[in-house]
C-alpha cells in the first residue's frame, strides 16, 4: 500500500502540481495532500485507509452524500446503453424541465461540461445581447478560470481589474470592472463612470469562493434595480449556490429574479456538467437558434444528464428541511463554542453551506475575508484532519454538509472542533 506522501511525490513528477486542480495541492495550508481512494455517505477514505467525515463533497455537488445507491444504479444502468452519443437525448429535455421548474427565471437552458464553461458562456451571451463589452465582476466572487474572470484589484484608488494570472492578456480583462461584495454605491459608481457600456452585473448571489459571505438585505435587489436603470443584464452565478441553499438556489430565498443563472455542481450529481439559462429571449441569441456561438462535444453527456436527474429527483421539501436542520445544528454548536471560549471567529451560513472565519469582526467582503488569521487556520485544519474530519483546506472555502451527514457525525464534529480551536487559540 502505497503512502498519501509516496502517491504525492509520484505525481507531482508527471501532473503540475501533482494535482488537477490547484486547491487540491494543500497550498495555503501546507502538509501532504490525501489522495481518496473511495467515499460513501458522509466520509471519505484516504490511500492509507484512514477515514474522514467529509465536509468538501467534492467542493459542493455531493448533497445527497457520496455513492448514493440511486444515483449509482442509475449510472449503472445508463451506461450500459452507451457512454456518449454526439446527439441529443430524451433525458436532456429531462434534466432542463427540472431546472426550470424549480429556477422559474430560467425559461431555456443550455447544457455544457463544468461551471467554467458556463459562465464563459453566460458572459459572451450578456455581451452580445447588449452589444456592451464591459461588465461588473464582484471582489471575490470565482467564476471559473475564464481569461475574462481571472483578474484582481489594481492598487490605489483605481477600479480596472490587473489579470491575476500569466497569459491572461490585459487587454482581455481591461473590461472587466471590479466592486467589492456587499457595495451597492460601488456598482451604481461603475454604472455612472461608464454610461452605455456595461453589459451585466455577474456574481455569486451568495458568496461561497471567499469562505461563505451573505449578501446585506437589499444588496441583490438593489443590483437588480441598477441593472435595469441601466440597461445591463443581472447574472447570477449559481453554479455552487444552485440547488444547495434552496430548491430554486438563492435567487428564490432573496426573491431577485436574475436574467441569466449558470449552475454546476449539484446540477451533476458528482459527474461533469454545467448549465446556464434564462429570459427566453436572451436564450434564443444562442446558436443554432440565434447567431451566439457556444458548443460542446460531450454536452449533455446522457451518462452525465442521467446522475444530475437522480440527484435533483431525491432533492424534495423534505430534503431541504433535513439539510436546514442540519445546518442549524452545526450553525448554534459553532456560535455556542464561539460564545463558551471567547473565540476571535466569526461564522456565516446558508442552508447546508457555511463558512468558519478566523475573524471576529462580520466579514462583508474579500477585504474583509483576507484580515482571517490564516496561520491559525491551518493550525486547526491539520488538527482536525489528524482526528478524521475533512476541511477545505482553505480559509477561503465554503463547508457544505449532506443528506449523509447525521446529527451524531456532526455532534463528533462540534465537539473535536471546539476542542481544537481552544488549543489553537491558547
Ligand atoms: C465551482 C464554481 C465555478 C466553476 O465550476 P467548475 O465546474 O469548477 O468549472 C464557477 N462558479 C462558482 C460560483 C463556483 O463555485
Amino acid at each position: 500500500m502505497s503512502t498519501n506522501e509516496q502517491l504525492f511525490d509520484q505525481a507531482q513528477r508527471i501532473i503540475p502540481g501533482g494535482v488537477n486542480s490547484p486547491v487540491r495541492a494543500f497550498g495555503s495550508v501546507g502538509g501532504t495532500p490525501r489522495f481518496i481512494s473511495r467515499a460513501e455517505g458522509a466520509y471519505v477514505w484516504d490511500a492509507e485507509g484512514k477515514r474522514y467525515l467529509d465536509f468538501v463533497g467534492s467542493w459542493g455537488p455531493m448533497i445527497l452524500g457520496h455513492a448514493n445507491p440511486v444515483v449509482v444504479a442509475a449510472v449503472q444502468e445508463q451506461s450500459q446503453h452507451g457512454l456518449s452519443f454526439g446527439a441529443p437525448t430524451e433525458l436532456e429535455t429531462y434534466l432542463a424541465k427540472e431546472i426550470i421548474e424549480r429556477i422559474p427565471s430560467v425559461e431555456q437552458v443550455r447544457l455544457v461540461n463544468s461551471g467554467t464553461e458556463a459562465t464563459m458562456a453566460a458572459l459572451r451571451l450578456a455581451r452580445a445581447f447588449t452589444g456592451r463589452e464591459a461588465f461588473v465582476k464582484i471582489e471575490g466572487c470565482y467564476h471559473g478560470h475564464g481569461d475574462a474572470f481571472l483578474v484582481q484589484a489594481g492598487s490605489g484608488a483605481t477600479t480596472l481589474g490587473i489579470p491575476n494570472s500569466p497569459g491572461v492578456p490585459e487587454s482581455v480583462v481591461s473590461k472587466t470592472l471590479l466592486a467589492p461584495f456587499n457595495d451597492l454605491g460601488a456598482v451604481e459608481g461603475l454604472f455612472k463612470e461608464h454610461p452605455g457600456e456595461i453589459s451585466c452585473v455577474f456574481l455569486e448571489p451568495i458568496a461561497g469562493n471567499m469562505g461563505l459571505i451573505l449578501p446585506a438585505p437589499d444588496y441583490l435587489s438593489g443590483l437588480r434595480r441598477l441593472c435595469d436603470q441601466y440597461g445591463a443584464l443581472l447574472v447570477f452565478d449559481e453554479v455552487m449556490t444552485g440547488f444547495r441553499v434552496a430548491r430554486g438556489g438563492a435567487q428564490s430565498i432573496y426573491d431577485v429574479r436574475p436574467d441569466l443563472t449558470t449552475l454546476g455542481k449539484i446540477v451533476g450529481g458528482g459527474m461533469p456538467i454545467g448549465a446556464y439559462g434564462g429570459r427566453d429571449d436572451i436564450m434564443s441569441h444562442m446558436a443554432p437558434k440565434g447567431p451566439v456561438y457556444q458548443a460542446g462535444t460531450l454536452s449533455g453527456n446522457p451518462i452525465a444528464v442521467r446522475a444530475g436527474l437522480e440527484t435533483l429527483k431525491q432533492l424534495d421539501d423534505e430534503a431541504y428541511e433535513k439539510l436546514e436542520s442540519l445546518g442549524r445544528y452545526v450553525e448554534s454548536g459553532v456560535l455556542g463554542a464561539i460564545e463558551r471560549k471567547g473565540l476571535p471567529l466569526s461564522f456565516q451560513r446558508s442552508g447546508s453551506m457555511f463558512g468558519l472565519f478566523f475573524r471576529s469582526e462580520h466579514v462583508r467582503n474579500y477585504e474583509d475575508a483576507k484580515g482571517c488569521d490564516t496561520t491559525r487556520f491551518a493550525k486547526y485544519f491539520h488538527a482536525m484532519l489528524e482526528r478524521g474530519f475533512y476541511l477545505a483546506p482553505s480559509q477561503f472555502e465554503a463547508g457544505f454538509l449532506s443528506l449523509a451527514h447525521s446529527e451524531s457525525d456532526l455532534a463528533g464534529y462540534l465537539e473535536q472542533s471546539e476542542e481544537v480551536l481552544s488549543g489553537v487559540f491558547a
